[in-house]
């Protein structure tokens, strides 16, 4: 590269630089071919009601395993899919499987588990997405009112009347929404309230120090009290500690999902894991 350069005009040769461009470019190259290539798979992560116990309803969340074995977080490579368009056959992928492995579920389980899907900004913007989503439970045969879409802050205030539309759609075909990460963006509450949204999952960051800083219980029990005069249900994100969820319960948050309660896992985990919850009652 200093070659090309013009006489005298010598640039500074940066092999961290260029090792993280290589990398980059690298992991774009891989991510065009991995879907092809079968590499990536589902884990769920159950969600619970805090009065009841019960499983309300599970996420999807996409893993990438490469070759090697080697597991990719989706907060790594999904940017990546979002820049190069790759989202868009890989979110048709990530609903599909999920219908498809829901009916396995539901023949074992006996009853139809609720599941989430995440959106991303750029997905939510797709022309075509609320009939794609249609047709594919259609496909399926799961009914709308197992499906919840998780979308972020962002995806609302890109077009704001595109997202509205939207949403607008959605929730006449019965199909539930949920903003993600919430608290993390640009958008209050009163800003969200324009918005058919069902529920609002509180950022992990509300979380964290919730048994030991007054200020963030505060902060959590006024989000509590605003979502709920808006009619919206709310799920506590990251739940780790006992302590944790003895004060978001007490908050009469309405449900909780976190590593405390259950860890994401593969479809055979998972149907073991409801099996088991569903027995214990
Ligand atoms: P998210 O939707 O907010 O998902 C929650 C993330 O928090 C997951 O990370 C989950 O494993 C992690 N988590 C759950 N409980 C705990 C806990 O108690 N403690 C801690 N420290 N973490 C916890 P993951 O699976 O790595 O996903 C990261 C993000 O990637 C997701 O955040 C979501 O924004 C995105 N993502 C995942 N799957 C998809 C997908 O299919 N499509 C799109 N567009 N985005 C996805
Ligand atoms: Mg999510
Ligand atoms: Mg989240
Ligand atoms: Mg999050």
């Amino acid at each position: 590269r200093a070659k090309a350069a013009g006489r005298g005009d010598f640039r500074i040769f940066n092999p961290e630089v260029d090792k993280a461009l290589l990398e980059r470019l690298a992991l774009e190259n891989d991510l065009r071919h991995a879907l092809g290539r079968n590499e990536f798979l589902l884990a769920y992560q159950p969600e619970f009601d805090l009065q009841t116990g019960e499983v309300v309803s599970m996420e999807a969340l996409l893993r990438w395993r490469r070759p090697t074995g080697e597991f990719i977080s989706p907060a790594k490579f999904i940017p990546v899919a979002e820049e190069t368009g790759v989202i868009v056959p890989l979110s048709q992928w990530v609903l599909e499987t999920a219908c498809r492995e829901l009916k396995d579920l539901r023949s074992t389980l006996e009853y139809s588990p609720r599941f989430a899907v995440n959106l991303s900004p750029r997905q939510f913007q797709q022309d075509n997405l609320v009939e794609m989503i249609v047709s594919t439970l259609e496909k399926y045969e799961v009914a709308p009112g197992n499906l919840e879409l998780e979308i972020t802050e962002g995806s609302l205030m890109d077009d704001p009347e595109k997202a509205a539309f939207s949403l607008h759609l959605l929730r006449q075909h019965g199909i539930a929404t949920a903003i993600d990460d919430f608290g993390t963006g640009y958008s209050s509450l009163s800003y969200l309230r324009r918005f058919p949204i069902d529920k609002l999952k509180m950022d992990r960051a509300f979380v964290t120090d919730i048994q030991v800083d007054k200020d963030s219980a505060a902060l959590a029990e006024s989000i509590l009290r605003m979502a709920h005069q808006l009619g919206l249900k709310v799920v506590a994100e990251g739940v780790e500690l006992p302590e944790q969820l003895d004060l978001l319960r007490h908050l009469r948050c309405d449900a909780a999902q976190g590593f405390l309660l259950a860890r994401p896992m593969f479809l055979p985990e998972l149907t073991g894991f409801l099996l088991d919850h569903q027995e214990k009652g």
